[in-house]
């Protein structure tokens, strides 16, 4: 960023107000006659998007689903040649960008400005090329319920609106870590439009916390190796530098999303980070689309955060229509290469590593005091900006590696995993009859949960064990070959090692279960029957008491040693129902 820049952000911002403000016409939206101050309410949200839907052949007001009040989750479709259905848009081959607001619904910038911009393009006839060359879906409210648990007191960090809604849903829960797992209504509602519609690329837009400095507007997207290769290119080589160049001349330039490595002493360095699939941005990568996570800085007025969200909706709509081929070209690919993925190895999971590279960072002055309230460090910010080149630790490398298997097999009793896969867009087929199959599968330890409740879940840690066996998966068995454009997303949620997997947010938690039980009596005299029939097991039962102290102690654990060993135990527990065909196979299926 150029310092003149930072002197002409406001009066920028004052100019594009007012070209709205002074046009006449009764088609300024809520928050214009507001003066920039107020965002409009669900009621008033819904009206707008109808009035839009009245005017326009090229607008059509719909909804995705209901929330669990009850509420409609209102979409805007604009197309050029007024054809709202998926099919007929797929035919033309046009560029799907999907824009949603308020998933953190206190967080409404993207409302305001998604209005404004759409009322330009449709009543104001501006930014034609947009229509021409792109279909825009909008999502004014994401998170309906929690938009109308409105007040002023919602966001304590942020600067205006003068009301606006809560962060989670009516269930409190945040939809901006539900994208995998899907326990919400909302965004089981929401897969369901992504897989019908299929966006070519997303944004996704909020307000950020955080650290006080000058840039109005950060961004992130998954631009490194968990994004499929043509379209981590396209990101990389015609999006963001394009981005980046227009919104430094609008007076709105861009700084990534980043973390500081000490809150207290920025010199130290940024990082950024390898985001989960259970946040949209990170979802994106996983369905190999762009996903433009846009996070406004608190601290800055509304009028100006919303001027910002409009200029980064707008230059992206610019740059696609602009080149709209490109983008279509490297998502198909995308997927061409991720449904050839069987047999290749596919990381789970990234970690940041400690390369650099050189990061300018214009940032305010700040000063660490003492503070007698909390007994620890208290920032303070100046408006004083400061330039500095800081370290950015911005690579990473993949943490664990699996091999994509040629299909899993999922036992029908696991419905809810079978139909989760599903919303995602995954193609089930079924087997016609039973069958026993060779097959790799997981065997688990040191199982763990966490103590605290997390999104309504108690995630686990775990080792695991590969194990390959034949077992005989019933008729109705799900078959999930991997030749699919969604395998990153199989993975991840049948991979147990996966950031999100069924497996770790707890969907298996019964397979970790003991069910039966014998009484100790009865493992007294089996386990002298044992020692005689099989005598090699008094030595192992040896070495484990003498290596073991909490084992040598405990006389539950020395019987379970015979009962764990003998016929009786359970020998499913902490076994992985799903099994993985390495190689092809032919199988009867439905
Ligand atoms: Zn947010």
């Amino acid at each position: 960023m150029k310092k003149a820049l930072i002197a002409i952000w406001s009066i920028m911002h004052l100019f594009i107000g007012m070209a709205f403000a002074s046009d006449g016409n009764d088609w300024l939206t809520y928050y214009e006659k507001s003066g920039f101050l107020e965002t409009p309410r669900y009621a008033q949200t819904i009206e707008f998007c109808r009035r839009l839907d009245n005017e326009s052949k090229f607008v059509k007001f719909t909804d995705f689903g209901l929330s669990p009040q009850g509420r409609q989750l209102p979409l805007l479709i604009v197309d050029g040649k007024g054809k709202f259905e998926p099919e007929d848009i797929s035919r033309r081959k046009l560029p799907v960008i999907l824009i949603m607001a308020c998933i953190h619904a206190g967080e409404s910038d993207g409302k305001d400005a998604g209005f404004q911009l759409i009322r330009d393009i449709i009543i104001n006839k501006k930014y034609q090329n947009v229509l021409d060359k792109t279909v825009i879906l909008f999502i004014p409210i994401f998170n309906v319920d929690g938009h109308e648990r409105f007040g002023p007191y919602n966001r304590i960090n942020q600067n205006g609106p003068k009301e606006m809604g809560w962060r989670v849903t009516a269930q409190n829960l945040n939809l901006n870590r539900d994208f995998l797992k899907a326990d919400c209504p909302e965004m089981r509602s929401w897969l369901k439009l992504f897989s019908t519609w299929l966006p070519d690329f997303l944004i996704d837009c909020h307000v950020t916390d955080g650290a006080d400095y000058p840039y109005v507007i950060s961004y992130a997207i998954e631009n490194r190796q968990n994004m499929a290769e043509p379209v981590r290119q396209w990101i990389n080589t015609n999006y963001l530098p394009n981005l980046e160049k227009r919104m430094e001349t609008c007076g709105f330039p861009l700084i990534p999303y980043i973390g500081f490595k000490d809150g207290f002493d920025i010199s130290k360095g940024a990082m950024s980070w390898v985001t989960p699939p259970r946040f949209s941005h990170g979802y994106g990568a996983v369905q190999s689309r762009s996903f433009l996570l846009v996070e406004t800085h608190m601290l800055k007025d509304y009028r100006t955060r919303v001027a910002s969200t409009y200029q980064i909706l707008l230059h992206t709509l610019e740059i696609i229509s602009g080149d709209a081929q490109t983008l279509l070209n490297a998502n198909r690919d995308a997927d061409r290469i991720t449904s050839n993925l069987a047999g290749s190895d596919f990381a789970l999971r990234y970690k940041m590593n400690e390369d650099t590279t050189w990061l300018d960072f214009n940032g305010y002055e700040s000063e660490v005091i003492n503070s007698e309230i909390s007994g620890g460090k208290w920032i303070q910010w100046t408006q004083i900006p400061k330039q500095s080149r800081i370290p950015w630790f911005n690579s990473a490398d993949p943490a664990n590696w699996t091999r994509i298997p040629y299909a899993y097999i999922i036992p029908p009793e696991w419905g809810e995993l079978i139909d989760g896969l599903e919303l995602h867009g995954v193609t089930i087929e079924r087997l016609k009859h039973e069958v026993p199959l060779e097959v790799d599968s997981y065997k688990f330890k040191n199982v763990s949960w966490q103590n605290d409740s997390y999104e309504g879940r108690h995630p686990l840690k775990f080792g695991i064990d590969l194990v390959s066996e034949t077992r005989t998966f019933p008729v109705g068995s799900a078959v999930v070959i991997c030749n699919q454009r969604t395998n990153r997303i199989i993975a991840q949620l049948l991979e147990p090692e996966g950031y999100d997997s069924f497996v770790s947010w707890g969907f298996l938690d019964a397979i970790f279960e003991q069910k039966e039980y014998a009484e100790d009596y009865v493992l007294e005299s089996l386990s002298r029957q044992m020692l005689k029939d099989r005598p090699e097991l008094e030595k192992e039962f040896k070495e484990m008491t003498a290596k073991d102290s909490s084992f040598a102690v405990s006389p539950s654990k020395r019987l379970d040693f015979f009962y764990q060993r003998s016929p009786h135990w359970d020998s499913k527990i902490n076994l992985y129902p799903i099994g993985k065909l390495t190689n092809f196979q032919e199988l009867p299926l439905e």
